[in-house]
């Protein structure tokens, strides 16, 4: 077998000392490979601009011409600065060398100059750090003979070096490296990732990353390193999965296509192609032996629901129950109306089970699940605990909020079951992020909204211009239209936040005596919340004053506006999701919010709010306004420390990854197949996979 990279030590590399290889140990690298793989955190820019478009104290590259005699002053200790006027993009700028005398006789009148350094446009000074000069030497010991440097007009890499390992020590022994070894780079990611992603081959990009001739090719050598960093990352959390599939502890649904299709048909719209690829993906899990662990993520609004319904109806047709677990009455209420409406006049019972229930009720609930003679049960969270049996239970829908947990699984595997699992939700990051990572789910994502969908406009006023919002309210109204206000969030007072719901109702009211104005907020019975959602949905009452009561899924489409008061205090995922009660049918909506932010992100989050209406744009711009140490709870989080990637920026490739690396180890062929042997290699080297059988 040919011998590889990993197996070639550092000392091989012209230039490395026995002390420096034992320097380079303490970051990690004792192979060629790993020096190679040793990439840079970012680079230093030496491409010449004009000074015209350099900021006030920034680091920048120009060339001008020597214009002035050269002033020498020493300080003794073999300290000194050294001046000359230079004449750079029409502006004559003092240079400015600290130590470096011996450059006064390079500084010939008229002599054309290459100079970087720290610009200071009010005293129209220079301060050098590096400079090259034309028809002669450099400063820095470049490449000699009479040519510039390797720094002129180029990218540099910064690497992460400490100790004796100095940054031009590491510059020149990766470029040693890739001298002595670049032919022996192999490929590593299977032929057919490398087409579909079009990346550049490993060798290139490995040269490219430490030496770009190009902002371009750094960024495309850069994607195709953090491709591969990704891929491999999921291959092993995939392969670990794919094996563990081969258990088979859970049910087998048999849910026939042709069921799905019959109930498609009876749907009042065609659905988008994304809810028949998740519906697809969804069965598929359900017909296998282990129970199903997937994630639902789509944006608000992007028909999450019908999707678990139908989900729901195949477990159902299979022979089994299915329950929907939901994070609140008044919205288990909403589900179970339009579970009934999904399901008319086919035979299917929905069994509501909520805490507000009579005691008779639900006893005749629980003996109906225990007898089979609800198909369907939905209700909060107390569904599938203490004295809740079911017949039969094929498949568990939770939507929003809660995530099933192994408990729950542990307490429904004690009673006995084990269904599949699915989890819906309309905020991907941070929770996807981490399950992304984790990889202990499989994620499905509807990302497209349905047709003839048009954007929310949003925008954010001033509290002075509440006057107009009135206005636009009364406009909207005129129309047949609904809209929500939404009052400020008091932290930590629920009390509080009713009185303000009251408050602003009763304002409401004084401003619209034509209108219904309707009250929303958690103080209410449930029979009343009930009581004013309906009249709602029913257009009964046109204007509803709400806490964050309404946040999650509630589902009036002819409600085209919604008004967030001191929207400043909302966090942006809960903004968007209070957006999404809006842009549910076929009108344009309107999202105002009423808000003077005085902290830079109440702003930003304003600014976030009115740039885009995708959920998965906002929950992006969230995570990095807050960072993901915010989300997480920095070094607990467990998250792996990627080399090149950034889960935040490069989330998608993240998805890309996944979904690539659940497709080959999905396949039987994996296993075998002499192309993956490089792959498996890799595998076998990892911990996760160590007492595991392979192939
Ligand atoms: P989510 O739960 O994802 O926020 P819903 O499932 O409540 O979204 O769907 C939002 C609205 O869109 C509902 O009124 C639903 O009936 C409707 N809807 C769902 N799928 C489609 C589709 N393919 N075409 C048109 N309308 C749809
Ligand atoms: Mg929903």
């Amino acid at each position: 077998m040919m011998i590889s990279l990993d197996q070639i030590s550092v000392k091989q590399i012209k230039g490395v000392s026995a002390p420096k290889e034992q320097e380079l140990h303490a970051f990690g690298v004792q192979s060629v490979a790993d020096l190679l793989d040793y990439f840079p955190y970012r680079y230093e820019d030496y491409r010449i601009r004009n000074l015209a478009d350099a900021k006030d104290g920034e680091k920048v590259t120009v060339l001008g011409y020597i214009r002035g005699v050269p002033l020498l002053q020493r300080y003794g200790k073999g300290k000194s600065r050294l001046t000359c006027k230079i004449e750079i993009d029409g502006w004559l700028v003092t240079a400015v060398w600290f130590n470096r005398h011996y450059l006064q006789e390079q500084l010939t009148v008229g002599r054309e100059v290459m100079l970087t350094g720290k610009w200071e446009q009010h005293r129209l000074q220079l301060t050098v750090s590096d400079s090259e000069f034309q028809g002669g030497s450099s400063e820095s010991s470049g490449t000699g003979a009479g040519g510039k440097s390797a720094k002129s007009g180029t990218l540099q890499p910064v690497y992460s070096v400490g100790g004796s390992i100095t940054q031009p020590w590491m510059r020149k022994t990766i470029r040693q490296a890739l001298t002595q070894y670049e032919t022996m780079i192999e490929e590593v990611l299977p032929h057919e990732l490398v087409q579909r992603h079009q990346l550049m081959a490993r060798r290139e990009a490995v040269r490219h990353i430490h030496l770009p001739e190009d902002a371009k090719e750094g960024q495309a050598a850069r994607r195709r390193l953090v491709y591969e960093e990704l891929f491999l990352f999921q291959l092993k959390l995939q392969a670990y999965r794919a094996l563990n599939r081969k258990r088979s502890d859970g049910l087998a649904l048999r849910v026939e296509s042709e069921w799905i299709r019959q109930f498609a048909a009876t749907l009042p719209f065609e659905l988008t192609d994304a809810q028949k690829k998740v519906v697809n993906e969804i069965l598929m899990d359900m017909r296998r032996p282990s129970s199903m662990n997937r994630l639902l993520q789509g944006d608000v609004g992007s028909g999450k629901t019908v999707v678990a319904a139908m989900a729901l109806y195949g477990a159902v047709r299979a022979g089994h129950q299915g329950a929907l677990m939901v994070p609140t009455e008044i919205l288990a209420d909403q589900h179970m109306r339009s579970l009934q409406k999904l399901f008319g006049g086919m035979g299917i019972e929905v069994g509501l089970l909520t805490g507000s229930l009579t005691e008779r009720k639900r006893r005749d609930v629980l003996a109906g699940l225990q007898m089979g003679i609800i198909d369907i049960a939905v209700g909060t969270h107390a569904l599938i605990q203490g004295d809740v049996f079911f017949r039969s239970l094929g498949l568990v829908v939770t939507d929003e909020q809660h995530r099933f947990g192994v408990n729950q699984r542990s307490v429904l595997r004690r009673k006995g079951m084990n269904p599949d699992v699915l989890t819906m939700t309309a905020t991907p990051i941070p929770r996807t992020l981490a399950i992304t990572a984790f990889g202990d789910m499989d994620v499905s994502t509807l990302r497209e909204r349905p047709h003839g969908r048009k954007p929310i406009k949003t925008y954010w006023v001033k509290h002075d211009m509440m006057d107009r919002v009135l206005e636009f309210i009364r406009k909207e109204v005129d129309q047949g239209r609904q809209a929500y206000i939404i009052c400020p969030l008091i932290e930590e007072s629920e009390k509080l936040d009713v009185q303000n719901a009251i408050d602003l109702h009763i304002q409401m009211q004084q401003a619209f005596p034509q209108y219904k104005v309707a009250l929303l907020h958690g103080r209410l019975s449930a029979a009343d919340k009930e009581a004013v959602m309906g009249a709602f949905g029913a257009n009964e009452t046109q204007v509803l004053v709400a806490t964050t009561v309404v946040e999650v899924g509630v589902d009036v489409p002819n409600s085209t506006l919604m008004v967030i008061m001191d929207a400043e205090r909302f966090g942006l995922s809960q903004l968007h999701q209070l957006r999404g009660r809006v842009g549910r049918g076929e009108h344009q909506s309107h999202c105002i919010l009423v808000a003077d932010p005085k902290s830079e992100t109440g702003r930003e989050r304003m600014k976030v709010m009115t740039d885009t209406d995708d959920g998965f744009e906002v929950a992006r711009r969230d995570l990095e306004l807050r960072g993901p140490g915010d989300f997480f709870g920095t070094k607990q989080s467990g998250l792996p420390e990627f080399r090149l990637a950034d889960m935040v920026a490069d989330y998608e490739m993240l998805e890309e990854a996944r979904d690539d690396a659940g497709e080959l180890t999905g396949q039987d062929d994996f296993w075998t197949n002499p192309s993956y042997a490089r792959l498996r290699a890799l595998l076998q080297k990892d911990q996760i996979f160590q007492g595991e059988q392979l192939d």
